[in-house]
């Protein structure tokens, strides 16, 4: 029977990893013509490694101390890199109060009694205004494919990282198969438009850039707008509303409990490639019931 086939789809999906939250999901998912793409932890790795470390008011240890310090609490991508390389240097990592996650823009703190803010340039800008040769070093970190994040303590510029995180191997792949299958591929991502470029072209996609959290819900609300149905990929960290607001959303790989209860589906090996082998899923499957 009908429900005998839905069920054994999704059982067959869940042996190959790809969760979807009952049978309405797996109906809906055939009809997806777009597909939007977080960048960070969903294109990429999720891994990244803090490459540059650039004091301009500090020295290295003191920034990634303050770095850390704010970044302890957050599962940020890029929070867990600036622990890390704090914890292989064995930069101290004092005690920090109020630390808050600025949804999109980055992450502040109290650090013994100094503020600490460490924003994208854009969301940094907006605090204090930044050096032309500061600007232009950013710049080439970012042709690079490096993300920056800059650090102010009390509002003033201490120095900047760049960070890299790479492509997923088979995102390029990933993404091929779906344009094969005729469906828009667009990557959303917070991160500035150079370091976006730069992933984008290598990987073959469609790229908005310098988007907060609301915005890339509004760019899925207007692609539904335009008559398109709208699976939304994502981890989740920052992204839950536009998970919600798509047709579908997916949540990558080991994607946090926000993502896991906001998303209709989740990929659990965080392949690109699964994407495309879930909507799959669902054409094989609603072409069997008739
Ligand atoms: P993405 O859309 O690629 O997942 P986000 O929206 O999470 O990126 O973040 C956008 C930008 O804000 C990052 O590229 C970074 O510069 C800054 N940022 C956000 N969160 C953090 C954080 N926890 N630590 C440092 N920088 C951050
Ligand atoms: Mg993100």
């Amino acid at each position: 029977s009908t429900p005998a086939a839905i069920a054994a789809a999704l059982s067959a999906g869940a042996r190959r990893g790809l969760l979807l939250k009952g049978g309405a999901v797996l109906e809906e998912l055939r009809r997806i013509d777009t597909v939007a793409l977080d960048k960070t932890g969903t294109l990429t790795e999720g891994k990244p490694v803090v490459t540059d470390i650039i004091p301009l008011a500090s020295t290295e240890t003191n920034l990634l101390s303050m770095a850390a310090a704010i970044e302890t609490g957050s599962s940020h991508p890029l929070a867990l890199a600036i622990v890390r390389k704090a914890k292989e240097t064995n930069a101290p990592i004092p005690p920090a109060f109020d630390n808050r996650a600025i949804p999109g823009k980055g992450v502040a703190g109290n650090v013994g009694g100094t503020q600490v803010l460490l924003a994208s340039p854009d969301a940094a800008g907006n605090e204090t205004s930044i050096p032309e040769d500061v600007r232009t070093r950013i710049g080439h970190l970012n042709d690079e494919g490096k993300t920056v994040s800059i650090l102010l303590a009390d509002g003033k510029i201490a120095g900047i990282f760049g960070i890299r995180d790479e492509p997923r191997q088979d995102a390029k792949a990933g993404l091929a198969v779906l344009k094969s299958s005729d469906i828009r591929t667009i990557m959303l991502t917070g991160d500035n438009e150079r370091t976006a470029r730069a992933i984008g072209s290598d990987l073959g996609i469609e790229v908005r850039a310098g988007l907060l959290p609301e915005n890339k819900q509004a760019i899925v609300r207007q692609l539904q707008a335009e008559g398109r149905v709208v699976a939304k990929v994502g981890d989740g960290i920052n992204d839950a509303p536009a998970l919600a607001a798509a047709d579908i959303g997916i949540a990558m790989g080991g994607g946090t409990d926000v993502a896991l209860e906001t998303a209709d589906a989740a990929v659990l090996h965080g392949r690109v490639t699964d994407i495309a082998d879930m909507i799959g899923l669902s054409k094989a499957a609603m072409a069997n019931i008739g």
